[in-house]
C-alpha cells in the first residue's frame, strides 16, 4: 500500500492539483473567486472544468454530479456521464464550464415546504468553490448549493454559508476594537465526532424495522448489554478493526482527516472523530463520512446503523459537534491567552457564547430535534432535552468573582477589573470533562452533544453561528459607541454573567433533580420535536434570521414546515412498519406457539390423565392473554393510524402522532417484548437483541 501521505487527498481536486493543472492566470482567478465567494467567470469556468474532467478521467471517473444537501438530510446526486456524441457517430468526453458552475436538477421531488408552490417550480445548483470537488465511486462530485430560481435556499448549505459570513463580520468588529488590524476573516471551526453501530448484514436483512426505519421497534432487553462497561475503549474485534482500516483509507483519499476511532459504550457501538476544519468543509465531510461508513460496511457484509436510537435499553448515538472561532491568522478565539490583554478578549467571546446559548435555548434545541433524536435525548446516557452549559468549576468561579468584583485565589480586588489590566490566569486545560452536559466548554472549544448521529451538522452550526453573531453584534454596537472602552467592557461582561449565569450548570445532567432545578431557573424544557419546532417561527426568531441574512421569513417558515413534515412522515412510517410486523409475523408466531402449548396440554392430558399440567396451562394462559392484548392494541393502532389523514393542520398532526400513535406503539412493544421473553427462540420471527448486538464477531 502506498504511504498515507500519497493516499491523502488523492481523490480531491484540491489546491495542489489546481496549481499543477491550471494555467497560472486561471488558477489566480479561481483563488480570487474562492476567497471572495463569487461565481466564476465563464471563460475561467471552462478552463477549470476541462482540467477537472481530465484529472477525474485519469482517476477512473466516468460521470459527474452536482452534489448537494437538500432538506432531506442526506446528500443528493444525479449522475451524468462525461460522454458527448460527435457528428461522426463517436463519443468524446466533455465537461463544460456551464456544467461545472450551474446545474438544474429536477427539484420537484425535494422537500421545499411550499416554497416552490409560491415561487418557481424549478431549482438550480451552483458550485460552492469554497469546497473542493472530489471523486466518489467513479463520479466527480461538485459540492453545490441548491436554490430556487427566486434565490430562496432549498438546501442546508446556503444558510450555513450565510451564517459563517454573519459571525465573521461581527467577530471582526470586536477584534478591531481590541486593536487587531491584521485579521481579515474569522472562521468557525468544527470537529464532528460520529457515533455508529456496526452489525452483521444477514441479521439486519431479517429485521423489517431496521430496514425500513433504521431502528428496532420491538426487542426484548438481552441478558447482557453495557452494564460491565467492557466495550467502551475495549479492544477491537478483527472484523471491526479491518472495517475501520478500510474506512480510514477511503476517507483519507477524500481528504478527510479521520483521526481517532474507538468502541463506544454500547456493544457494537463505535465512534470516529476527524480533525477539525472550517465549518462548511466539516459539514460536507461529515455527510461523506456517513455515506462512506455505510458503503464500506455493506462491502464487508455488515450494516452501519446511524440512527440515534437503534436499540432500546442501550446507549443511543450522538454527534458531538466541537465548535470554535478562529481567525485567518490562526488564533483560536476561545482559547484563553497568555496575557491579560488576550484574556479580556477571550472573556468577551466566552460571554458572547454564554449569552447566546441562554438567550436562544429554543433554537439550539430545535437544531437537534428530529423524530429519531426524540428517542435519545433524555434517555440513558444522553443529554436531557434541557439546554445548559458546562464551564468547569474553576472557570465558573472566576466568572463569579468577576461578576462580584471580588477576590479570586488571592488576587487583589482591583486586579479583577477587566480590560487591559491584570486578569487571573485562566485554566488552559479544562480536563474536568462532564459527559452529561449538552453544551460543554472543553478548554478551547465548545462541545455541543445534543445533535443526533443521523443528522446533518449544518443546522446546529448555522444556529451556533447566528446566535453568536447576534450577541457579538450587540456587544460591538455598545463598545463602539462607548467613550471609555474598558469601563464599557467591564460592565458588559459583568452584566452578561449576572443575567445569563442560570445557563451554567456543572453537575450531573442525567438526574431528575437537575430537571427540577432547571425548571426553577426558568430554563426551557422542550422534550419532543413538536414541542420545540413552533419556537422556530416565533417573531423574535424571524427577526433574528432576517437581521443576519440567514433566512427570509418565507424561507424560515418553509424550513419549519419541512421539519414538521419530516417528523410526521418518520413516525407514520414507524407505525406502519410496526403494524405490518405485528400482523404478518408476530401475531402468527404467537398463535403458532399457543397452538403448540395447547397441543402439548391436550396430548399430555390424554396420555397421562393424572399428570400435573399446571405449568403448561399457566404458560398457555399467559401467552393467550398476551396475544389477546397484543391483538387489541394492534387494532387500536390500526384505527388510530387511519385517523392520521384527518389531521390537516401539520402541527396538530405531529402532536397527534406523538400523543396517540407513539403511545400505541409503546404499548404494543411492551406486550410483544413480554411475549418474546416467554417464547422459544425458534418461534420468535426475528433475530433478537443478543443476535443483533453481538452479531459482529
Ligand atoms: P474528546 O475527548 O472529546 O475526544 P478531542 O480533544 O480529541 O476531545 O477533540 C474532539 C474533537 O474536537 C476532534 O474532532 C477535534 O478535532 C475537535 N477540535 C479540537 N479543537 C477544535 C477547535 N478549535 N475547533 C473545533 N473543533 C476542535
Ligand atoms: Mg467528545
Amino acid at each position: 500500500m502506498s504511504s498515507i501521505s500519497e493516499i491523502f487527498g488523492s481523490l480531491v481536486f484540491n489546491d495542489r492539483v489546481m496549481r499543477e493543472r491550471l494555467p497560472k492566470e486561471t488558477y489566480k482567478a479561481l483563488r480570487k473567486t474562492m476567497a471572495e465567494g463569487r461565481t466564476l467567470k465563464p471563460e475561467v469556468a471552462g478552463v477549470v472544468a476541462n482540467a477537472m474532467k481530465d484529472w477525474a478521467i485519469e482517476k477512473g471517473a466516468t460521470h459527474f454530479t452536482h452534489w448537494f444537501q437538500p432538506m432531506t438530510g442526506i446528500t443528493a446526486e444525479k449522475h451524468d456521464s462525461f460522454i458527448s456524441p460527435t457528428a461522426d457517430g463517436n463519443v468524446i468526453m466533455e465537461f463544460s464550464g456551464k456544467e461545472l458552475v450551474k446545474g438544474e436538477p429536477d427539484a420537484s421531488s425535494f422537500p421545499s415546504g411550499g416554497l416552490r408552490a409560491t415561487f418557481e417550480a424549478r431549482g438550480y445548483t451552483a458550485w460552492d468553490p469554497t469546497s473542493y470537488a472530489f471523486i466518489k465511486e467513479g463520479t466527480l462530485c461538485i459540492p453545490t448549493v441548491f436554490c430556487s430560481y427566486g434565490g430562496e435556499a432549498l438546501d442546508k448549505k446556503t444558510p450555513l454559508l450565510r451564517s459563517m459570513e454573519a459571525v465573521s463580520h461581527q467577530a471582526l468588529r470586536i477584534l478591531r476594537l481590541f486593536g487587531n488590524t491584521q485579521v481579515r476573516h474569522v472562521n468557525t471551526t468544527v470537529g464532528a465526532e460520529q457515533e455508529y453501530f456496526l452489525i452483521d448484514r444477514e441479521v439486519y436483512l431479517k429485521r423489517k424495522d431496521l430496514m425500513f426505519t433504521g431502528r428496532t421497534l420491538y426487542g426484548m432487553r438481552p441478558p447482557k448489554t453495557q452494564e460491565l462497561d467492557d466495550h467502551y475503549f475495549g479492544s477491537l474485534k478483527t472484523r471491526v478493526q479491518q472495517y475501520m482500516k478500510e474506512l480510514n483509507v477511503e476517507l483519507w483519499k477524500l481528504g478527510i482527516m479521520s483521526k481517532t476511532e474507538h468502541n463506544e459504550a454500547a456493544p457494537a457501538q463505535h465512534e470516529l472523530a476527524p480533525i477539525y476544519c472550517d465549518t462548511n468543509i466539516a459539514t460536507d465531510h461529515n455527510q461523506i463520512v456517513m455515506d462512506v461508513m455505510k458503503k464500506v460496511a455493506e462491502r464487508r457484509g455488515m450494516e452501519c446503523l446511524l440512527h440515534e436510537k437503534p436499540f432500546a435499553s442501550v446507549s443511543g448515538s450522538g454527534k458531538h459537534n466541537n465548535w470554535s472561532l478562529s481567525t485567518d491568522t490562526g488564533v483560536n478565539l476561545l482559547e484563553p491567552g497568555s496575557s491579560p490583554y488576550e484574556n479580556a478578549q477571550f472573556l468577551l467571546f466566552l460571554c458572547a457564547v454564554i449569552k447566546a446559548v441562554d438567550q436562544h435555548q429554543d433554537l439550539l434545541r430545535i437544531s437537534a430535534s428530529s423524530a429519531g433524536n426524540d428517542n435519545r435525548l433524555g434517555a440513558a446516557e444522553a443529554p436531557p432535552a434541557v439546554i445548559s452549559m458546562f464551564l468547569g468549576t474553576e472557570l465558573t468561579e472566576i466568572l463569579e468573582a468577576l461578576e462580584q468584583g471580588s477576590n479570586y485565589e488571592g488576587i487583589e480586588k482591583q486586579d479583577m477589573e477587566i480590560g487591559v489590566h491584570t486578569l487571573p490566569k485562566f485554566p488552559r486545560d479544562n480536563t474536568d470533562r462532564n459527559r452529561t452536559s449538552p453544551f460543554a466548554f472543553t478548554g478551547n472549544k465548545f462541545e455541543f452533544r445534543m445533535p443526533g448521529s443521523n443528522m446533518s451538522i449544518s443546522c446546529p452550526n448555522m444556529i451556533l453561528n447566528t446566535i453568536t453573531a447576534d450577541v457579538l453584534m450587540e456587544f460591538a454596537d455598545k463598545l463602539e459607541a462607548a467613550d471609555d472602552f474598558n469601563a464599557e467592557l467591564n460592565s458588559l461582561i459583568r452584566e452578561t454573567i449576572k443575567n445569563h449565569k442560570r445557563i451554567i450548570f456543572n453537575g450531573n445532567g442525567y438526574t431528575e433533580e437537575w430537571l427540577a432545578e432547571a425548571k426553577e431557573r426558568g430554563l426551557l424544557n422542550l422534550p419532543t420535536t413538536p414541542d420545540a419546532l413552533p419556537y422556530f417561527i416565533r417573531e423574535e426568531n424571524v427577526e433574528l434570521f432576517a437581521k443576519h441574512h440567514i433566512f427570509t421569513r418565507t424561507e424560515l417558515f418553509s424550513r419549519y414546515e419541512i421539519l414538521l413534515e419530516n417528523y410526521c412522515k418518520v413516525v407514520h412510517i414507524e407505525a406502519n412498519t410496526m403494524l405490518e410486523m405485528a400482523k404478518k409475523d408476530i401475531m402468527p408466531a404467537a398463535m403458532k406457539y399457543i397452538k403448540f402449548i395447547s397441543e402439548t396440554v391436550n396430548s399430555l392430558k390424554s396420555a397421562i390423565p393424572s399428570a400435573a399440567i399446571a405449568p403448561e396451562v399457566e404458560l398457555l394462559e399467559k401467552m393467550s392473554n398476551f396475544a389477546a392484548e397484543f391483538y387489541k392494541i394492534s387494532k387500536k393502532l390500526e384505527s388510530d393510524i387511519s385517523a392520521i389523514k384527518e389531521k390537516s393542520v401539520l402541527l396538530e398532526k405531529a402532536c397527534y402522532l406523538r400523543d396517540v400513535i407513539i403511545k400505541d406503539m409503546d404499548a404494543l412493544r411492551v406486550i410483544a417484548d413480554s411475549m418474546e421473553e416467554i417464547m422459544p427462540k425458534e418461534y420468535y420471527p426475528y433475530p433478537n437483541y443478543s443476535d443483533i448486538l453481538f452479531s459482529v464477531i
